[in-house]
């Protein structure tokens, strides 16, 4: 029998499923990240060119482990060498058949919030990229668009900032100073309210906690 987590999660998955057809995204639910994982692969046609933006929850579901070692054309940005071949092969990813990412937020009735710093990962789900896989936690989801930019702000940038060796307050205490610093993550908001052109955005969303 299910829990009463289990229950909620399904019955919020099923609004948002409709919400985000309303906004022309292709949309699924998958209790468990392993189905999430079987969901992308289905999705991926083998020999498919593929790339990602920085994110925990492509890594904690095992999409880009699966993805390297299966029938694919990687562009991985962490295998460069140099800034040189980062940036090149960063350029490559805008011309692939399928981009992954997350998202930092995403409201209940399907307007998604990213924050970067480079830019990068909010570039190509913008455009580029021929297809854009999101996979979405249910921890991601917020009651409205203020509260999904403040979950992007306050939760996910300052526990993202962790990740790199950068010279910004949050660093320091654990909370968003809005700070202007060169090295802020935070240089890139981005809201998106619909897929366009309809049906380019694909958006797994997954019954379980995952990511920041
Ligand atoms: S302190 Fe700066 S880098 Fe850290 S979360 Fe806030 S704006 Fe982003």
């Amino acid at each position: 029998m299910e829990n009463p987590a289990e229950i909620r999660n399904e019955k919020l998955a099923q609004k948002l499923i409709k919400n985000l057809s309303q906004r022309h995204y292709d949309a699924y639910y998958c209790k468990t990240s392993k189905d999430a994982l079987k969901k992308a692969i289905q999705l991926i046609p083998q020999g498919s060119s593929v790339s990602w933006g920085g994110s925990a929850t492509l890594n904690e579901i095992g999409l880009i482990k699966a993805l390297k070692d299966g029938i694919y054309k990687v562009y991985d940005r962490e295998n460069s060498a140099t800034q040189k071949e980062k940036r090149e092969m960063s350029l490559k990813a805008f011309d692939c058949d399928y981009y992954l990412s997350s998202v930092n937020a995403m409201s209940e009735d399907g307007v998604f919030v990213n924050i970067d710093g480079s830019g990068n990962r909010v570039a190509a789900i913008t455009w580029g990229p021929e297809h854009v896989i999101l996979v979405v936690g249910i921890n991601k989801i917020c009651q409205d668009v203020d509260a999904a930019i403040k979950r992007a702000r306050s939760t996910a940038a300052p526990i993202n900032t962790a990740r790199f060796d950068v010279k910004t307050p949050c660093i320091i205490d654990g909370t968003c100073h809005d700070c202007k610093s060169a090295d802020s993550i935070c240089a890139y908001v981005s809201i998106q309210r619909l897929s366009r052109p309809a049906k380019r955005h694909i958006v797994i969303l997954v019954g379980e906690d995952l990511g920041y």
